[in-house]
């Protein structure tokens, strides 16, 4: 018996952002048969099988349940005849040799509930790990080297999911479709992933493997009064006291050419930046967006509480303010 098949061709940035996860779950939901797969130049195809009544609810949900951070730009649906029956619904191996898009995901903010399993003793493979990410959360621009969005084809290739670490392994969280982590391309634990090492000054690895202990002796050290540069995503950050004069100063001098330009600052919470500066809503939409921008705020009648260094901005009316949006951020200033 011929079999109506709905083709479905999606564009925009919808790789990397857990569109196929959704869409898998979506379709399931709506007892649809077929397969999802990525394509080489940036979009998604579907080939889905099910009562058509279901399949136009399949439509008209995606639009309205997408990830936060999924833009799309066309659907396009073609019904067409065919002799190929499915009997289950997959997400297939991806379409290749279509080489760069210019609609590479953007880096995503640590979600909440992968900072929730960060801090949850209970959960051995990812308390205080830093590299901690799901579906929709993680490095994606950073990582990925072309597309369709896929683990072989990031720098994450070379580290391969684990396989019997106990409670779970990375590998049946990937293949488990009700797992936050199902078919998310770039997450790793502290048993399969990489892992922090920290240096002296000298290049001399100090002798520790342990975050907790990095984490120990590299929060001493700042609030000691010393500059920590820590590898993040797709940069370097500085890290030192703001509200220590002479710290910022001797930043500025071994930063040679930055005598008096501002520098940004990085806040624990939306709380304390309250505190101490003006803030409408437009910005406080912006601070919180997974892009976590550097958001120029106007300092509050409150600010000389804060206690921050005249020199962070000199003589100016507005500082440069992110929230963190990194595993190590957040640990850092839970030390700190
Ligand atoms: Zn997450
Ligand atoms: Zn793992």
């Amino acid at each position: 018996m011929k079999q109506i098949n709905y083709n479905v061709d999606i564009t925009g940035i919808v790789q990397g952002v857990g569109f196929r996860p959704f869409l898998y779950n979506l379709a399931r939901g709506l007892d649809l048969k077929g397969q999802i797969v990525n394509r080489g130049n940036a979009g998604v195809r579907l080939t889905l099988q099910g009562e058509e009544g279901n399949l136009e609810a399949f439509l008209g949900e995606i639009e309205k349940k997408k990830p936060k951070i999924a833009f799309i730009e066309s659907i396009k649906v073609i019904k067409a005849e065919s002799d190929k029956i499915f009997a289950s619904l997959a997400i297939g191996k991806s379409e290749e040799g279509r080489g760069i898009s210019l609609t590479l995901p953007p880096d995503i903010a640590i979600c909440e509930n992968c900072i929730r399993d960060m801090r949850n003793p209970d959960l051995q493979k990812y308390y205080n790990y830093p590299f901690i990410a799901c579906a929709v959360c993680g490095p994606r621009f950073t990582t990925v080297r072309e597309l369709p969005y896929d683990r072989e084809r990031s720098t994450m290739i070379k580290f391969p999911f684990c396989k019997k670490a106990k409670p779970e392994s990375c590998m049946a969280e990937y293949s488990d479709f009700q797992n936050r982590r199902f078919h998310a391309q770039t997450f790793t634990c502290s048993v399969c992933g990489p892992n922090y090492q920290l240096y002296d000054k000298e290049k001399t690895s100090i002798k520790t493997d342990l975050i907790e202990e990095i984490l120990k002796i590299a929060t001493k050290r700042i609030k000691e009064g010393e500059v920590a540069a820590i590898k993040g995503i797709g940069g370097v950050h500085l890290v030192c006291l703001a509200n220590d004069d002479k710290i910022i100063l001797e930043l500025r001098r071994r930063k040679g050419k930055r005598k008096h330009k501002p520098f940004a600052l990085m806040v624990p919470n939306l709380e304390i930046i309250e505190d101490y500066f003006n803030i409408s809503n437009k910005e406080r939409e912006l601070l919180t967006s997974f892009r976590r921008p550097i958001v120029l705020l106007e300092k509050s009648r409150n600010f000389n509480g804060s206690n921050i260094s005249e020199f962070v901005a000199p003589s100016l009316n507005n500082i440069g303010i992110m929230l963190p949006y990194s595993g190590i951020h957040y640990l850092l200033l839970d030390h700190i």
